[in-house]
Parts: structure tokens; sequence; C-alpha cells
């Protein structure tokens, strides 16, 4: 009788390397969206689910990311053992254990039947009532096909080691691409700050959970316009980027440091509960900007201190991005107006300390 023949690993697994991370590239959306953490059960499911070849585990899914808030790990793995592999581990299991108990029972009635005479009947007996068993009958099919299964499976779990491998390049460029995408929306490209999107939208996310210890500094290169024609825009640029490289460099943690816009900064400060705590930081930044020197590179001439100007607001209970900004912007002001190169607080902050 010529064995039924295994399905090759073609037939199971149609699709090639780069259709596979086609259609892994469908499944990381649906995991991100649902918040499924990435291993190879889950990626497994996802990329059958985007294959769309087994309807009722796609409905199946639908309905457990409905009905819970995290994907529940037995679910998964049950879901995994019906579509992916559909229970072939488990029957192989249990089909290898059968056979190895059945062929340990043979051979202990027979190695018993030789020692003691009196039971030799009766085991031999029961040893061939056992091969007559439909599965000893069986017993050179069984362990054929037990072979070919487990063959089968060996090659399935490769196959899919395989289309993972191949599929994690393409998941490596995608996480890249996604990092990227998120730098570019939410960096300033110059100075590696935060832009002023970003800025805006974790101010406004800190003023709504609490404004109570959030300080806004506000800063102003002074002159900045004289240097440019001076030295020309190029030269300005690498100033920007130092003043951006002092600020992440200074900023103290969970502190958030922007650009505001042409040679405007901002820095949001968190638990910084007096105009004190701000103005130290300022004046920090304040004295390493004055005592920076750059060189113009062509020509090896150390110019003049950079400085710039401090607006200072503590934020308070009602405060919005709006009002708190230009609190700061205000307290710039003052501060360019009575002669640049300090740091200058609110008026309400003023008006308290005084
Ligand atoms: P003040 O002390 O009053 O702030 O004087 P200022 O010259 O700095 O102020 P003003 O606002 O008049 O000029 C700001 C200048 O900043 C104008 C512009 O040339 C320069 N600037 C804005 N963005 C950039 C940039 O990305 N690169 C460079 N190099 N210069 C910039
Ligand atoms: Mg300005
Ligand atoms: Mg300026």
């Amino acid at each position: 009788m010529s064995q039924p023949k295994a399905p090759s690993i073609l037939e199971l697994y149609p699709e090639e390397t780069r259709a596979a991370a086609d259609l892994l590239k469908q499944a990381v959306p649906h995991m991100v969206r649902h918040d499924i953490p990435p291993n190879p059960v889950h990626y497994a499911l996802w990329y059958t689910y985007s294959k769309g070849t087994e309807p009722e585990l796609n409905r199946r899914l639908d309905k457990a990311v409905k009905d819970f808030a995290s994907f529940p790990p037995e679910t998964a793995a049950k879901l995994f053992r019906d579509y992916i592999i559909n229970g072939e581990l488990e029957e192989a299991r249990a089909g290898q254990q059968q056979v190895i108990e059945l062929v340990d029972d043979i051979q202990g009635d027979v190695s018993r039947s030789v020692s003691g005479s009196q039971h030799y009947q009766a085991s031999l007996a029961l040893g061939l009532a056992a091969l007559q068993e439909p599965i000893a009958d069986d017993l050179p099919n069984v362990l054929t096909e037990l072979q070919q299964s487990t063959q089968l499976m060996h090659d399935q779990q490769e196959q899919f080691l395989y289309r993972l491998r191949a599929a994690q390049g393409e998941i490596q460029s995608l996480r890249t691409q996604l990092e990227r995408a998120q730098a570019a929306a939410t960096l300033d490209s110059l100075t590696h700050v935060f832009n002023r999107h970003a800025f805006t939208r974790l101010l406004e996310q800190a003023l709504s959970n609490d404004p109570q210890g959030l300080a806004l500094v506000m800063l102003d290169i002074d002159h900045f316009k004289q240097f440019n024609d001076q030295y020309g825009h190029p030269l300005g640029d690498r100033v920007l980027q130092h003043v951006g490289q002092l600020m992440r460099d200074l900023l103290p943690a969970r502190g958030i440091a922007a650009r505001y816009g042409g040679e405007e900064f901002c820095v949001i400060l968190r638990d910084c509960f007096d105009i004190a705590s701000a103005s130290a930081f300022a004046e920090q930044l304040r004295l390493k900007l004055q005592a920076l020197r750059i060189k113009v590179r062509s020509t090896d001439k150390v110019l003049d201190s950079i400085t710039a100007s401090f607006g200072l607001a503590l934020a308070e209970p009602g405060d919005n991005f709006e009002s708190l900004v230009t609190r700061a912007d205000d307290a710039l002001y003052q501060a360019k107006r009575n002669g640049r190169n300090q740091i200058h607080p609110s008026s309400a902050e003023a008006a308290l300390s005084a």
C-alpha cells in the first residue's frame, strides 16, 4: 500500500517571502490597533487573519478583540492550535504517547513471561490481544503516519520560523519608518528638540492633567538678526543647534524642551513650585550659553558671546496654553526691555515675590 503523501511545504504555505511580508504588513496595523503584543503566536494569527483563508478564525479574532480589553493568551493559544497547526501538535503528542504505552506494555509482558512461566500463557494472550487492537494491527502504519506528521509539523515550524525571519527585516524597516515618521512629526530637525506643534500638544496635555508645579521658561536669542547679517545664516543655524544641545543637556527629568519658532525656545518644567526653581534653571542655561565659544571654521575666529533673554511663568489653576504662554512671553519682553541677557518672571510672580 503506498503511503499517503504528506502535503509539501509549498502546498501548505504557498506565499512567497514577498507576499508573506505583505501579509504581515497588513497584520501589524491590526495588532497595533488592538494592542496585541508581538510574539510568534500573535503574528501567525494575524497573518492568517490578513490572508483571509480561515473565515471562522477571523470571526473569532474579531470577537476576541471586541470582548476583551487585552487579548487573553489562552485564547491566542487555542486559536493558534485550532487554526494554525490544526491540532496536529496535540494529536501527534497524544498518538505518540499511546504508542509508547502500548509498546511498553507488550515489552513488559514478554519479558515477564520469560521469567515466570506460569504467566507465560496469560501474558502471551494479553500480548496477542494487545496486538490485535486496531492500533497494534496498524502499528507500522501508525508509526509511519506519526513520523510523517512529526516531519510535517517540523516542516511547518521550520517554514513558520523561516517566514518569520524573512518578515523580520520587513518589520524592522516598518519600525524604522514609523520611528522616523514619529520623530519627523514631533522633533525640530535643526535643533532636535520638540517642534512647536508637539510643544503645543504637550503643554496643553500637561495643563489639563495638573497645572500644579508646572513652569514655563521662554527664551529668545539676543540680536540674532544682527548675528545672521554679520556671520551668515549657516553659522546662525549652528548657534541654534548649540542652543538645542544645551537645553537637552541641562533639561531636568520630565522637562520638555521645544523650539517655539525662529530663535525662540521654550522649556516646560515639572515639579517646579516656585519661581526661584524656574529661575535657577534659566540662569544655568543663560550662563552656559554665554560661556559658549563658537569658532568660525574657515578663519578660526572665535565669536563674541551669544546671549539670550528669558521669561518665566508658573502655571495657575485655570490656565490654558494661551494664558500661560502669554505671561511667559510678556516676561520675556520685559527681560529684553531691561537690557537683554537676563531672566524676568511674569508680573504675577514678580508681584508675589516682591
Ligand atoms: P532681539 O534681541 O530683540 O530678540 O533681536 P533679534 O534680532 O534676535 O530679533 P528679531 O526677532 O528681530 O530677529 C530674529 C532673527 O532670527 C531673524 C531671523 O534672521 C533669525 N532666524 C529665525 N529663524 C532662523 C533660523 O532658522 N536660522 C537662522 N540662522 N536664523 C533664524
Ligand atoms: Mg525673536
Ligand atoms: Mg531674538
